[in-house]
């Protein structure tokens, strides 16, 4: 069990549950294998809770409240109003975004089933998602329509930075007309009103990172290296024959191990017709798909490097972690720490400090 929480980030909750009921046959080596790592990590929250890989909405929470991210960390789950232990993130309105954002992925593909016996299998399948995305496009011979592709895994360092980052982006669209690329990013809404700049503001965020990370595959500044490091993968291990015979079945012969696979995706994403991506964000409501609402945006590349810049720093454990300032309290009326928060609680008091002062 031990194991599978250490992993967790690796694998989705039924991959998990999976791998925790085999946990007894796990051969000890591989046991001790995990035992030393996690000894030899460095000790930050980068290491810490995410492994050396953050998920891009890390980022976005982090933006959202860096103090309330370090609590989910520390305190995943809650006693919710009807007196039940739930992680912190599931929350009804979440689920039913994952659950149509499922349905969308299910309107242009199809899932299929592959048997995966080790992690690098696993992520030869991850692999395999973007290079038949990618296929598929430079493929694409409808001159007059738009290729999509959806829930298409991502990963990358911007701009060469210590973080390093992995996601999945909802779709990218493809309009052979104009040579325009476009990363699309869906959220939900429970009501029929437009977003406030403050919602849309990490939204954005988000898609700008996708585009970022897209336009340095499709430039090929991906470290080949960093990329098994960082996901700790053996890169020359042979991929078992159910993963292999579905890159094969789908034309992509002689792809043996992990590291033809990624070859390959650099190979092919090089052949993008277009190297820099446009962005939007589309919004549906919940209770009514027809309800939508899309905004689109400049990107401002100079504004991530900063933001990354500030972010790194915690994630190395170089500085505390921080709440929100004065201005953006609101956002602590809906948080699910703000009973417990020591930043909030002084930031409350410096400001009664201040105006007794003023008084
Ligand atoms: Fe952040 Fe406010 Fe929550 Fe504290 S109460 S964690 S400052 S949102």
């Amino acid at each position: 069990k031990k194991l599978a929480a250490s992993i967790e980030d690796d694998f989705d909750d039924d991959e998990l549950v999976a791998f925790a009921e085999n946990l007894e046959n796990i051969p000890p080596e591989i046991l001790l294998k995990e035992e030393k790592q996690k000894k030899d990590r460095p000790n930050n929250p980068l290491f810490k809770y995410r492994r050396g890989v953050l998920s891009v909405s890390d980022l976005s929470a982090q933006i959202w409240c860096e103090q309330q991210l370090t609590y989910k960390f520390l305190y995943p789950f809650i006693l919710n109003d009807d007196g039940e232990i739930k992680r912190v993130d599931d929350k009804p309105h979440m689920l039913r975004g994952t659950s149509l954002h499922l349905e969308r992925e299910l309107e242009i593909q199809i899932k299929v089933t592959i048997e995966c016996k080790t992690r690098e299998d696993s992520y030869g399948v991850r692999l395999l998602n973007m290079i038949q995305g990618i296929h598929g496009l430079l493929t694409w011979n409808k001159p007059n329509e738009r290729y999509i592709t959806r829930e298409m895994p991502i990963f990358g360092n911007m701009y060469g930075g210590k973080l390093y980052f992995r996601g999945i982006i909802d779709e990218i669209n493809f309009d052979p007309r104009t040579n325009q690329l476009e990363v699309v990013e869906f959220k939900t809404r429970a009501s029929r009103t437009a977003p406030k700049a403050q919602q849309t503001y990490t939204h954005e965020i988000q898609v700008n990172i996708y585009r970022t990370l897209l336009d340095e595959l499709i430039q090929g500044q991906v470290d080949k290296s960093l990329y098994f490091q960082r996901f700790n993968l053996e890169s020359t291990m042979l991929l078992s024959d159910s993963v292999k015979n579905e890159y094969n079945q789908r034309g992509f012969t002689n792809v043996e191990t992990l590291e033809n696979a990624f070859d390959l995706l650099v190979k092919l994403s090089f052949q993008m017709p277009t190297i820099t991506t446009n962005g939007a964000i589309e919004y549906i409501l919940q209770s009514d798909k027809t309800w939508k609402h899309r905004k689109e945006f400049e990107r401002d590349e100079r504004h991530l490097e900063e933001l990354l810049i500030k972010s790194e720093p915690y994630w190395l454990s170089k500085r505390q972690p921080q709440g929100v300032d004065i201005e953006d309290a609101y956002k602590c009326q809906w948080c699910d720490y703000k009973d417990i928060c020591t930043w909030r609680e002084e930031k409350s008091n410096e400001f009664s400090r201040k105006k007794r002062r003023l008084n």
